[in-house]
């Protein structure tokens, strides 16, 4: 190693040089996509052909282009997916059994209209790379086109599917893998594990028998398709009792149609098929620009009764994401009922197809978090697979912050109860939606089971991947909203949107855009609360003259928030800036209150809410009201309680969790305080604990 001796002028300037290099570093490739694709819905095949402009604005020469044939991956018992089944305790026969089985072939890659070299991954058989004759030059486009055929596997196995005669046609065709500044991110489809492509436009065209309803990504363009779609809204409309056992197929039309569809800016195209859909449409008026968008709900009997309102959930999604981080762009966006086995449901740009669901308010969780991931995943187009919390943790956070401005009074239980009576005898009825986020992130956290937020998909359990990515994530935002008021984060948050919609921006740029505005330290969120496993622990200690003594039990020392209460309401949050070891604080307005609280609105990652409490007069200020719940279901951080029985957990990737809970908040041993057997998951009958 030598060494350099820099001025430290001469360093300022290369320092200068080097930060604007890398602002002009970015580059992104486009890819333009024109697929015609035929559907036959008696041998449950896609014919297809593609034709794709591929735009090279990388600084480099290149001379291959990797290709995701996604549908391989239902090919056999050794793909990524399959294997990644049989792991979370799938049944070995899988894709032995030719029904489930799903693949593309028919393959025949040419460039600019000639033949060229390709070739399988050697790994995966969902990844092709595909050699270019003449090395496509920076900054030069080329035509790549194929023709190709999809068996389309069984629904029941992941996103791609059918049951039946109702299809699900997502990650479909053959399509380039993302090529940014880090090089090529080809991937193997997984069903724990989620997407990252190349931004551009599609047009669509698909035939099939004219019976059917189609809900795809973009604009249709077919008028009489479209006044069909209207009129079947109508009815739908008129609907009072809906045939909820009526699953039955009409047969298919002898006649086919073509449905063209259209829409750039986008990086996927999804399209869902089903003769049965009831169709309704209605409108969103988007609060910045005023621009109208048109929402559309498709779903067959089943679950209709809780669907007939859909389009208020995908409204007051689009009206609220839309307030916070900047206006929706797209002129329709639709929400499918459909067959699917990979968690609640599942984002595509401007589409989003949902699962069953028990609970009017599981339904609305589900439509509003996937139509709110158009922002986090559809125009904030990050790397899913490599960075999970930018979407899937911003966008938790976003129902979190959408369920307590929507429903502000006591609602969780509906997630999951359609009566109040159970949630009554159990003991959570008045818990919020707030407290489901929290409780998720602590149930691995106070085993130091919990993992950082900065991982790979691939390196969470999958217990972690619901309780980390999106819960932990959840109640991290919460707090930076928390502590910077709805203002300053929505201002921060729009700016990041606005730089980086229909881009692929890295963990760094949101951390960038944050610093911008902010002229303070913020290693206690960029760094210990995202790359970290430290954890958070506030302790009111004393109460004296107007001052509060605060115990920072933990590593991390992020901002205090501290309210005053009168009768168990809040009268006012103060934020102080974090600190180690003890401190004295100020607090105002000691006459009217009556006692202090940290972290009211379980805002933060709080390890334990027991010492976040006390009294301004009386004796024993640090017990909180007692209440002796003996079946209650769940930690209440309000009251000191005696819990006896099973938790319920939810999340988008294993639906309901139903987990034995059992534990004493009153045990003096914080390793027997807190016990969590392996929750059971209807979702994939296999453990997620
Ligand atoms: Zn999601």
């Amino acid at each position: 190693m030598r060494k350099l001796f820099v001025p430290a002028v001469l360093f300022a300037f290369f320092l200068v040089q080097f930060q604007t290099l890398n602002a002009q570093d970015y580059f992104q490739q486009e890819v333009n996509y024109k697929i015609d694709v035929r559907l036959d819905d008696s041998l449950h095949l896609l014919n297809a052909f593609e034709e794709i402009e591929y735009v090279n604005n990388s600084p480099d020469q290149l001379s291959f282009l990797y290709f995701h044939i996604w549908p391989n991956a239902y090919e056999n018992n050794e793909t990524a997916l399959a294997e990644q089944k049989f792991e979370f305790g799938r049944k070995i026969k899988l894709f032995r059994i030719e029904g489930q089985r799903g693949y593309i072939d028919s393959l025949d890659f040419k460039a600019n209209g000639e033949t060229v070299k390709w070739e399988y991954d050697p790994v995966h058989i969902d990844i092709c790379k595909i050699f270019l004759n003449k090395p496509l030059a920076p900054g030069g486009s080329i035509m790549i086109s194929t023709p190709f055929r999809v068996k389309i596997p069984k629904g029941n196995i992941s996103r791609l599917g059918h049951i039946d005669q109702a299809y699900a046609m997502t990650q479909w065709y053959p399509k380039p893998a993302v090529y940014d500044k880090y090089g090529w991110h080809q991937m193997p489809y997984l069903n724990m594990g989620e997407f990252y492509s190349e931004f551009g436009s599609f047009d669509v065209s698909i035939s099939l028998p004219k019976n059917y309803v189609v809900g795809a990504t973009g604009n249709l363009q077919n008028e009489d398709e479209l006044n069909w779609l209207n009129e079947k809204a109508k009815e739908t409309a008129a609907i009072r009792d809906f045939d909820l056992e009526d699953a039955d197929f009409p047969e298919s039309d002898k006649e086919f149609k073509t449905l063209r569809y259209t829409e750039s800016n986008i990086h996927d195209f999804a399209w869902f098929a089903d003769k049965r859909f009831h169709v309704l449409k209605e409108e969103v008026e988007l609060p910045h620009s005023g621009r109208r968008v048109t929402t559309w709900a498709m779903f067959p009997n089943k679950n209709a009764d809780l669907w007939k309102n859909a389009n208020e959930y995908i409204n007051d999604a689009l009206y609220y994401y839309s307030l916070w981080y900047g206006d929706y762009p797209y002129d329709n966006c639709t929400a499918i009922h459909a067959p699917l086995s990979a968690g609640g449901g599942m984002e595509y740009p401007t589409i989003t197809v949902i699962g069953n669901n028990k609970t009017a308010m599981g339904l609305e969780m589900v439509i509003m978090h996937e139509v709110g991931h158009n922002w986090f995943y559809g125009m904030i187009g990050t790397d899913e697979r490599e960075h999970p919390w930018l979407d899937e943790g911003i966008n938790s956070f976003s129902d979190r912050r959408y369920m307590m401005t929507k429903y502000p009074d006591n609602h969780l239980y509906k997630m999951a109860f359609v009566n109040g009576s159970l949630a009554k005898l159990l003991g959570i009825e008045t818990l919020q939606y707030n407290y489901y986020p929290y409780f998720m992130y602590l149930a691995n956290a106070r085993h130091n089971l919990d993992q950082p937020l900065n991982l790979a998909t691939g390196q969470y359990s999958n217990f972690n991947y619901g309780a980390m990515v999106y819960s932990k994530s959840s109640v991290t935002f919460a707090y930076m909203h928390k502590y910077l008021g709805d203002e300053k984060f929505n201002e921060i948050m729009q700016d990041y949107f606005e730089q980086w919609k229909f881009k692929h921006p890295y963990p760094d740029d949101l951390q960038k855009i944050f610093e911008s505005h902010l002229d303070e330290d913020l290693s206690w969120f960029f760094d210990d609360l995202l790359k970290t496993t430290k954890k958070l622990d506030y302790k009111i200690s004393k109460y004296k003259d107007g001052q509060i003594l605060i115990k920072n039990r933990r590593e991390i020392s992020s901002p205090v928030l501290l309210s005053g209460l009168s009768n168990d309401s809040v009268l006012f949050t103060t934020a102080y800036p974090g600190f180690t070891g003890k401190k004295w604080l100020p607090v105002k307005d000691v006459e009217s209150v009556d006692a202090f609280r940290l972290d009211q609105g379980l805002d933060s990652p709080e390890l334990y809410t027991g010492n976040n409490w006390i009294r301004t007069k009386g004796m024993f200020k640090k017990t909180r009201p007692f209440d002796l719940n003996l079946i209650g279901l769940l930690e209440d951080p309000y009251h000191t309680n005696i819990n006896l029985l099973p938790a319920f957990g939810y999340n988008y990737y294993d639906k309901f969790m139903i987990g034995g809970l059992l534990y004493n908040s009153l045990l003096p041993l914080p390793a027997l305080e807190y016990q969590l057997m392996p929750m059971y998951s209807f979702g994939t009958k296999s453990l997620a604990g």
